[in-house]
C-alpha cells in the first residue's frame, strides 16, 4: 500500500516537472520565434569585437609585452659586460643607468643580431653594440628603434661596393632605410671602452637610424613642428660652414666626414654631442641647444 502510495506520489511529481519543463520550452520557443535575431545587430556585434581587439592590440598588448620583458632580473653577466665594455655606464647617474638597463633588454628583445665572415654572435657584442645604442634614446623610448630588425656584425672593417662605381671602399658601418644596421665589431669595442673625441661608429649609425625615422635621410629627424625652421636654419649653416673648410683642406672641429650631405652632418655632430659636450657646446652653442632638446639629455653631466 506505502509502495503503491509512494508510486503514486511520483508520478504526480514527474508530471508536473515534464509539464513545467515542456512550459518552459515552448516559452522559449515562444521567444525566439517572437524576436529573430536582426542580422545588422550581428554586423554590428562583429565590428564591435574587431574594434575591441584592434585597440587591445595597440594599445593594450605592447605595454603588456614592454611590462613581461622588464619583469625579468637584468643577467648579471649583462652588467659585467656593460661595465667592462661600456665606459659611459659608470659615468651616468643612477637614475639613467636603470633606464639604459631596461632600454638594453627591450633592444636585445626586439633586435636580431647576426655575425658575419667569421663572428659568432655572443652575449658579450649584443650588450655592448645595445648599451651603445641606448644611450642615444635615453632620454627618448625604444619605439624610436622600431622599424630596426636587423644587426649584422663584421669583425673588423669590411669592403663594400659602391652604388654606381666599379670600385670597393672600406666600411666601419652602415645604416639602411631597411631596418638594417652593420657594424664593424672592433671598432665598436674601441669606441665603447674609452671614449674619443669625435668619434663613435655605433652612435654615428643610430643617429642615422633616428634622422630616418620619417622615411628621409635629410639631417632633419622627427621634430615638434615648431622647431623645424630653426633647426634647418641652424643646421644648414653650420653644413655650409663645414663643407667649405673640407673644400679648403682647412682645420675643422667637426669630423669633415660631415660635409658629405645634411644626414652625415647630423651623425658627426651626434658623435660630437655625446663625447666631447663641452667643446661642442663651445664650438657650436645653437646645435648644442637643439640638440639637447631633440635627445632631451645633457652629456656633460656624466663627467
Ligand atoms: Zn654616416
Amino acid at each position: 500500500m506505502a509502495t503503491a502510495k509512494r508510486a503514486s506520489t511520483l508520478h504526480i511529481i514527474l508530471r508536473i516537472k515534464l509539464q513545467s519543463a515542456h512550459q518552459k520550452a515552448k516559452t522559449c520557443n515562444h521567444s525566439m520565434s517572437a524576436a529573430p535575431i536582426d542580422p545588422s545587430w550581428v554586423v554590428f556585434s562583429i565590428f564591435l569585437l574587431i574594434t575591441a581587439v584592434s585597440l587591445i592590440w595597440l594599445f593594450w598588448y605592447p605595454v603588456w609585452k614592454i611590462k613581461r620583458i622588464l619583469k625579468q632580473p637584468f643577467p648579471d653577466h649583462w652588467l659585467s659586460i656593460m661595465k667592462n665594455n661600456n665606459v659611459i655606464y659608470d659615468k651616468l647617474p643612477v637614475a639613467l643607468q636603470s633606464r639604459l638597463r631596461n632600454l638594453v633588454q627591450l633592444f636585445i628583445h626586439q633586435i636580431h643580431f647576426y655575425g658575419t665572415e667569421g663572428i659568432e654572435m655572443n652575449d658579450e657584442i649584443r650588450v655592448t653594440i645595445a648599451t651603445e645604442a641606448c644611450i642615444l634614446i635615453l632620454g627618448r623610448t625604444i619605439d624610436d628603434y622600431a622599424k630596426i630588425k636587423t644587426i649584422i656584425v663584421y669583425p673588423s672593417a669590411y669592403f663594400t661596393q659602391e652604388e654606381d662605381e666599379h670600385q670597393n671602399s672600406v666600411r666601419l658601418g652602415e645604416s639602411w632605410h631597411n631596418g638594417r644596421v652593420l657594424l664593424a665589431w672592433n671598432d665598436v669595442l674601441n669606441n665603447s671602452q674609452s671614449i674619443i673625441a669625435g668619434h663613435n661608429v655605433t652612435l654615428h649609425e643610430f643617429a642615422h637610424q633616428l634622422d630616418q625615422e620619417d622615411g628621409y635621410s635629410d639631417g632633419v629627424p622627427p621634430l615638434p613642428s615648431g622647431i623645424v625652421d630653426t633647426w634647418v636654419k641652424a643646421f644648414a649653416h653650420r653644413f655650409n660652414e663645414l663643407t667649405e673648410l673640407a673644400e679648403k683642406h682647412h682645420h675643422s672641429f667637426l669630423n669633415p666626414y660631415g660635409a658629405t650631405n645634411p644626414a652625415e652632418f647630423f651623425a658627426v655632430t651626434t658623435e660630437a654631442f655625446f663625447t666631447e659636450p663641452f667643446a661642442f657646446e663651445k664650438h657650436y652653442p645653437k646645435l648644442f641647444e637643439l640638440m639637447q632638446g631633440f635627445y632631451r639629455l645633457d652629456p656633460r653631466e656624466w663627467r
